[in-house]
């Protein structure tokens, strides 16, 4: 038994990065039966169930889609929102009834809710059914668990609080065979205020550039048309190999393997270089597409946050990338009511998203998140003021969002298609080199090919269009 340490998690030492090869113990055990996988929040979650499942298909399981046929469960959590927090617990009380009719299907939770002292202590009190917990350092070990579950009716909690090592050899079972996650750094050092991710995720830990590379000439081999490299904070990535590495560096050499698109998630406008911007617009094959997330207007905002950068900072760099990457498109978080948060701090936000005409932003209330300096901050604006400041925002986001769709109207865009319209069938939907989801008139076939697409309509959230030959 393992319990979480926030305080444990806090800890930053000057300790080297470990870097170990996966080592996944055997067994024939599970073969031929079912696996149901629910996966919450972010990016980085979905390709750690990516690594989940391939665990669990190396044991000779195969993924179900309902609950009721599966013999292994495990939910893949997120700490970062309130309702993700709702959510699980909601979706518990249907897995309890199961397990009432169904008392051998192994019940397992992990991700980042994992790694909270509170919930822990809930499951352990309220949710004895559930077999095992463990948490985001600890994925490799989830065989171990399985094994020792089987025919063991008490509940173990394997999470670890601590900086983490670097892994290598990890199996994947990736959702497409057209886009890939690609792990560049683990991890968080920046500690804004309201954010829980450096607890959870341990220090920022950089994979080294080589098997980065090497992963990804792998996935172009294969056919893979699309890479997106992922960290909570990609522009920290080499920091810790303290030789003057940076994330600009590995962005050329990933561009270099000529795989025909290269995208980046999540980046910290605080240590956004020019030499990021220039490489950036220099390689075709990186996408025009930055998410970069702003979550306040407000400098004094900011500050309390911890962002470590003002309005005017991110307007500065915000007009940069503009100017020196052709076609960008920008989208952003933006909290609404963080503690403290003014009419007029709230105004200040309003403008910036007037200034920078957002290609898309996601935008929340804030919540707090037990452990973290901001969920002790006094808090007094009403929930209902903050939902009406969120509308106001959405308003003018969705509007923008529109603008900038409009923008393409009549224009022939390159889409890479995906699969089969979810709105319509006889479609097939796909993403420009900006990020804009299309739907597209296109024969099956395309499916996993750049192809270019006349613009026939844009609403806020998607566009249609035709493919055309050239
Ligand atoms: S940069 Fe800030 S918001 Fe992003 S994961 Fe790190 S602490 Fe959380």
């Amino acid at each position: 038994m393992n319990l979480p340490d926030l305080k444990k998690a806090k800890i930053r030492s000057l300790n080297q990065v470990e870097y170990k090869v996966q080592d996944y113990a055997f067994t024939r055990m599970f073969e031929g039966k079912k696996y149901f996988l629910r996966t919450y929040g972010c990016q980085m979650n979905e390709h750690d169930s990516e690594e989940m499942k391939g665990i669990l298909e190396y044991y000779g399981m195969t993924p179900c889609e309902d609950l009721e046929s599966a013999d292994v469960i495990l939910l893949n959590t997120c700490a970062i929102r309130e309702n993700a927090h709702d959510k699980v617990f909601g979706y518990l009380g249907r897995i309890k009834h199961l397990k009432k009719e169904k008392p051998n299907v192994i019940v397992g939770i992990g991700g980042c809710m994992s790694q909270e002292e509170s919930i822990v202590e809930e499951i352990r009190k309220r949710h004895p059914y559930v077999n095992f917990v463990f948490g985001t350092h600890n994925i490799h070990e989830l065989g171990r668990l399985l094994i020792e579950a089987s025919g063991d009716a008490h509940q173990d909690i394997e999470v670890y609080s601590k900086e983490g090592e670097v892994y290598e050899g990890v199996m994947y079972k990736r959702d497409s065979h057209i886009t890939a996650w690609v792990n560049i750094i683990y991890g968080c050092d920046k500690f804004c205020t309201y954010c829980i991710v450096p607890y959870t995720r341990g220090k920022e830990r950089s994979r080294k550039m080589k098997e980065i590379v090497k992963e990804v000439m792998d996935l172009k081999e294969q056919g893979y048309q699309e890479v997106t490299l992922l960290g909570q904070n990609v522009n920290a990535y080499g920091r810790d190999f303290k030789d003057g590495t940076e994330f600009s560096d590995l962005l050329e050499e990933v561009a270099k393997t000529g795989i025909p698109r290269v995208r980046f998630v999540t980046s910290h406008p605080w240590n956004f270089t020019d030499k990021m911007i220039d490489i950036i617009a220099k390689y075709e094959n990186i996408m025009p597409y930055i998410h970069l997330p702003l979550q306040s207007g407000s400098s004094r905002i900011l500050r309390l946050m911890g962002r470590r950068y003002t309005k005017e900072e991110y307007l500065s760099l915000f007009e940069k990338m503009k100017e020196r990457i052709p076609n960008v498109s920008i989208t952003t978080d933006i909290i609404v009511g963080f503690p403290g948060e003014t009419e007029s701090d709230f105004e200040e936000t309003l403008d910036v998203v007037e200034k920078c005409k957002f290609d898309g932003a996601y935008t929340f209330i804030f919540s707090p998140r037990e452990g973290t300096p901001a969920a002790k901050m006094k808090d007094e604006t009403p929930l209902e003021e903050k939902e009406k400041r969120l509308q106001r925002l959405n308003e003018r986001i969705n509007l923008y969002s529109k603008e900038s769709n409009e923008k393409l109207l009549n224009k022939v865009v390159p889409v890479l298609i995906l699969g089969i319209s979810e709105k319509d069938e006889s479609k097939v939907y796909g993403y420009t080199d900006t990020m804009k989801l299309v739907n597209v008139e296109a024969p099956v076939d395309t499916i996993g090919e750049i192809i270019s697409v006349k613009i026939t309509d844009a609403k806020s959230f998607s566009l249609d269009g035709e493919q055309v030959k050239e």
